[in-house]
This record gives C-alpha cells, sequence and structure tokens, in this order.
C-alpha cells in the first residue's frame, strides 16, 4: 500500500523561490525611500538593522548564500541584541542583516524586505482577508499614513504569496491570527481604526464588515 508522504514543517528551496517570484511587485509607484531616508542619515529606516531585522528562514539564507553574499548572519550587539535574538528568533530562521542599500540586490532580497511593512490580517472568522501595516513600524515608516499610495498590484500578489504560506505553515497562521486579534483588541479599546489592504477580489465587500 502507499504511504502518503509527509509533509516536511520546514520550507523547500523551491518553495522559497516560488514565493519570492510573487513578491516582485514594487510597492509604490515612487521611491517610496525618498520619504523616510532624510531622517535616517541618507538610508530607507526599513534598511537600517537598528531598526529592523530582517529574519530568513533557515532554507531561504542557504538560497540567498548561494547566489549572492548580499545578505549574513546578524550577530548581537548589545543586551537588548541578545535579548531580542533568544525571545524573538524560531528554530527555523535566522535574524540577519545585509551590507547595506548602496549593495541591495533586488532580486536577491528575503521575504522580510520584500513583504515590510506590511502582514496579513486575519479576521473574527479565522480568515486571511487583507494586509494590515505592522504595528512596530507604525511610527518609523511615513507609508503607514499613506496606506493610498500602495498599489494593487502589490496587495494582489502579496495576498497570493500570504495566503500559501498561511496555508502552508501552522505556525505562521498562528502567529498572525494573534497580531490580528491584538489590532482589533487595540482598535476597541482605543476606537483608533487600522486600515486594512484588500485584495482586488475582496474589495468593497459588504458582507465582510462584520467579520474585520
Ligand atoms: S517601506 Fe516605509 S520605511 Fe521602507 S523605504 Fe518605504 S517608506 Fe521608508
Ligand atoms: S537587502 Fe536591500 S531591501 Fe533588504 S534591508 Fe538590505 S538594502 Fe534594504
Amino acid at each position: 500500500m502507499n504511504k502518503t508522504p509527509e509533509i516536511s514543517s520546514d520550507l523547500t528551496r523551491d518553495e522559497i523561490s516560488f514565493y519570492h517570484s510573487l513578491l516582485n511587485e514594487e510597492l509604490t509607484d515612487y521611491d517610496c525611500g525618498s520619504l523616510c531616508k532624510d531622517a535616517n542619515d541618507g538610508v530607507p529606516f526599513c534598511c537600517v538593522v537598528e531598526n529592523a531585522v530582517p529574519i530568513l528562514y533557515k532554507e531561504e539564507y542557504e538560497l540567498l548564500k548561494s547566489r549572492s553574499d548580499l545578505g549574513s548572519v546578524w550577530e548581537p550587539e548589545s543586551k537588548s541584541d541578545l535579548k531580542l535574538k533568544k525571545d524573538s528568533e524560531p528554530d527555523s530562521a535566522l535574524f540577519c542583516k545585509c551590507k547595506g542599500v548602496a549593495f541591495c540586490e533586488r532580486e536577491n532580497r528575503s521575504i522580510s524586505c520584500r513583504t515590510f511593512p506590511l502582514e496579513p490580517y486575519i479576521d473574527k472568522r479565522g480568515k486571511h482577508v487583507g494586509l494590515v501595516f505592522m504595528k512596530e513600524f507604525l511610527h518609523g515608516c511615513p507609508l503607514t499614513s499613506r496606506n493610498k499610495d500602495i498599489r494593487q498590484e502589490f496587495v494582489d500578489s502579496h495576498f497570493i504569496f500570504w495566503e500559501a504560506l498561511l496555508l502552508r505553515k501552522d505556525d505562521e497562521y498562528e502567529t498572525y491570527l494573534r497580531s490580528s486579534r491584538r489590532y482589533r483588541r487595540h482598535r476597541t479599546k482605543t476606537g483608533v481604526q487600522f486600515p486594512i489592504l484588500f485584495p482586488s477580489h475582496l474589495k468593497d465587500k459588504e458582507y465582510l464588515k462584520e467579520y474585520i
């Protein structure tokens, strides 16, 4: 009798390549780094490792390392760095840094770089329905108050990426289920709304209102 092969929880290189192919759309119609780099010594806020440390699946790191020396493993330099690494680096992933924005290679950027500043939003039913700004960067990324500048093509292809990843990895689904609940709790407590960027097929859907 044929046994169904077990699916490893670790992503393969083919899967990573497929995900990268879904994450090639430009975020905005202009260079959004022009909005934030003057306040960060000429470097976009999200490319300063002290502001945001990219986290790569180990297999993603190996894949990118086989093609380029753009990225390397991030080494903690302070007690707070050490705590961050200890508390937040999962077994299956690595905090990394890059050589710097002057050396950036678009095709060799990580999933972390490509998806910033958005993450998936999961509604009250547990359904993935759109993208929201990562709350950690509400005060660093100017796009968080210019959500209309984000290209619909970017939202659509990133939605497909997140949908695939959330179905593939239970731990990622749980992570974003929890963060989405936190967004709703904050909204209930403060009355402050948060923008949800919907993919084209879910835009202006009346039935969704009660679930988001
Ligand atoms: S995504 Fe935000 S932080 Fe990064 S370059 Fe664009 S505006 Fe700056
Ligand atoms: S790889 Fe490119 S996009 Fe990613 S942090 Fe470095 S400079 Fe920024």
